[in-house]
């Protein structure tokens, strides 16, 4: 039984998230999506913990070994956690690699039993980040096709009231 944890922030969740997400699925046996809690990140997520978990649960309702679970600790202990032995990870452009291998390697200090894979975005996606989509829908453009559609109806909704 392959189980692995998909971290990230998903402040909110893209289609790039989805991706990996989806593909990771067939991959493993199970993949517990990992939502961290992130206050500091960016100057605070725009949506809460709660909801970033709801957006994510409802995108992949399609995908029977996918869960989902919010965390706000050492990644490494969320994964022993939850018995998962991989962290398996999205990589896009360069701009990625070194935060990436950087944190990748201080996961594996810390236990060398917990591996981190990597799954490359597709080109669709490979510039596509939640602070792009926050960028773009925060000036009142488009995101449809960027964001699953439960995704873009809340960022419609939250975008509206904030004006
Ligand atoms: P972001 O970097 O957009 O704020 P997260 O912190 O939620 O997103 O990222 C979680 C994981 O998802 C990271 O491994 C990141 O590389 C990956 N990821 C984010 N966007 C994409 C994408 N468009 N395609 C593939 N992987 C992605």
């Amino acid at each position: 039984m392959k189980r692995a944890v998909c971290p990230g922030t998903f402040d909110p969740m893209t289609n790039g998230h989805l991706d990996i997400i989806e593909r990771a699925s067939a991959v493993f046996d199970e993949i517990v999506v990992a939502v961290a809690l992130s206050p500091e990140k960016g100057g605070g997520p725009l949506f809460t913990i709660d909801e970033r978990v709801e957006m994510v649960a409802k995108a992949t309702e399609h995908l029977p070994n996918v869960s989902v679970r919010p965390f706000d600790s050492l990644l490494v202990d969320l994964a022993r956690q939850v018995g998962a032995t991989i962290i398996v990870k999205g990589l896009r452009a360069v701009t990625d690699f070194e935060r990436e291998f950087q944190m990748a390697q201080l996961n594996y200090r810390i236990d060398d039993e917990i591996e981190t894979m990597f799954i490359v975005a597709i080109p669709e996606y490979m510039y596509l980040s939640s602070s792009a989509v926050k960028e773009i829908a925060g000036h009142g453009g488009v995101v449809e096709g960027l964001v699953p559609a439960n995704v873009n109806e809340r960022l419609v909704g939250r975008l509206r009231k904030g004006r």
